[in-house]
């Protein structure tokens, strides 16, 4: 099994679940008290944001190239970004690594097309729905992106990094999240993608009809079985 580098803390209630899912997947796949190998570097969420607001995405390379680069001295084989928006600096990153970096969108197109999904709705922060790093990754894999209009853009950001990022699971954001996808789904797309590693922890599969894809489960599981291969 190889050693897994898990670069988390954006935010630390979505690496929660990325070190759960990973672990199951091992027990899943191996049984008895079989877990994974991995490493875990935690960044300050707070230092993060304020690279991402101020548009200092290279300062934000720096210190995750950093992270990785610790990682790997400490034995890591194989590394996790857990966060979508910060893929924006994973080729920048990896330039520096000799370790390689599981891309999510790339895991993402990978299960979209297993499903069948040719047009897909794409949640997550302004920056992964707006700017074209993350879609670019989905277009390559021939999938079409939608994405929220008007408002909706802002809304889904602001119940990001008001609200889930700070372990604030709110009723009221979770219905307004399931009218956007309902909009995504009139103008037809056939799935949604749950493309911020925290919006699992408002929307589940049970709560819309629309199929789901959380990035956050599909990278995990994809970085556990890598680490099996
Ligand atoms: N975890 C979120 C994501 O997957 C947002 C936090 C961040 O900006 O990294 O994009």
């Amino acid at each position: 099994m190889k050693t897994i580098g898990l670069i988390g803390g954006m935010s630390w209630e979505s690496t929660v679940t990325y070190y759960q899912v990973i672990n199951e997947t091992v027990k899943e796949a191996l049984g008895g008290l079989h877990s994974a190998k991995l490493l875990l570097y935690s960044v300050d969420f707070e230092e993060i944001e304020w690279y991402q607001a101020s548009g200092e995405w290279d300062k934000s390379a720096a210190l995750l190239t950093d992270a990785a680069l610790r990682l790997e001295t400490a034995g890591a084989e194989l590394l996790v970004v857990c966060t979508n928006t910060m893929h924006k600096v994973v080729p920048e990153m990896q330039r520096h690594l000799s370790a390689p970096i599981l891309h999510i969108a790339a895991a993402t197109a990978e299960e979209l097309k297993q499903s069948g999904i040719r047009k897909v709705g794409l949640l997550g922060t302004k920056y992964t729905m707006t700017q074209d790093f993350y879609k670019d990754a989905l277009i390559a894999a021939g999938i079409e992106v939608l994405i929220p209009e008007g408002n909706d853009i802002e809304m889904v950001n602001n119940v990001i990094y008001k609200e889930l990022c700070l372990g604030e699971i709110r009723t009221a954001s979770k219905e307004k999240y399931l009218s956007v996808i309902d909009k995504l789904r009139f103008r037809g797309a056939q799935g949604v993608i749950l493309g911020c590693t925290e919006i699992g922890l408002l929307i589940r599969q049970e709560d819309t009809d629309l199929p789901v894809f959380d990035t956050t489960l599909i990278h995990a599981r994809k970085a556990a079985l890598a680490a099996l291969e």
